[in-house]
Order: structure tokens, then C-alpha cells, then sequence
């Protein structure tokens, strides 16, 4: 079994692992694509659509215009991160607990 560390924030050094009331654009940022990167990579999903829309939302309020958050999923895997691609399997990790 692969152990997945929880994922620390590049800017605010937080463990985001599983924190959506975070204030940090960045760990909202990473939140949101490995979301994405569940639903349209993997095929699967772990949280509702309607909790997946707020949580964009939050995320596009307070991101630039640059950020991926303001585009559309992707079902390319190498449209995401390593960051982002961690985060989604630590993500998967904890709902299978
Ligand atoms: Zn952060």
C-alpha cells in the first residue's frame, strides 16, 4: 500500500490536505485541479457537483485571472501538476479510510 504524505502548501506551508475554508488562494488553487483531475482523469469523484461548484467558486473570487481555476477541466493529465496530481491521489487516499 503507498502512503500519501499530506500535501504542504508551496506558500502558505499548511498541510491543505483536506482544509476547504482555507484563505489561501494557492491551496484553493491546488484543491479545485485535483478535483478536476479526479473527475475527469480518473473518471470518478468523492465530492457532490454542488460541492465541487462552491468550491470553484470560492477559489475563482479570490484567484487571478491566469489561474486554471477560471478555465474549463481538463481531460489531459499533463495539463496538471505534480503538485496538483499528488494532492487528487491524497485526496482518494482518505475516502478510502
Ligand atoms: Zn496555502
Amino acid at each position: 500500500m503507498v502512503l500519501y504524505r499530506p500535501v504542504v502548501c508551496q506558500q502558505c506551508s499548511s498541510e491543505y490536505c483536506t482544509n476547504r475554508n482555507s484563505r489561501c488562494p494557492h491551496c484553493l488553487e491546488v484543491l479545485v485541479m485535483a478535483h478536476r483531475y479526479i473527475y475527469y482523469v480518473m473518471n470518478t469523484n468523492v465530492i457532490s457537483d454542488g460541492d465541487y461548484d462552491k468550491l470553484e467558486a470560492q477559489a475563482r473570487a479570490v484567484l487571478p485571472d491566469t489561474s486554471p481555476v477560471h478555465g474549463v477541466g481538463s481531460s489531459l493529465a499533463d495539463s496538471y501538476t505534480t503538485e496538483q496530481v499528488n494532492k487528487a491521489y491524497f485526496i482518494l487516499n482518505l475516502q478510502k479510510e
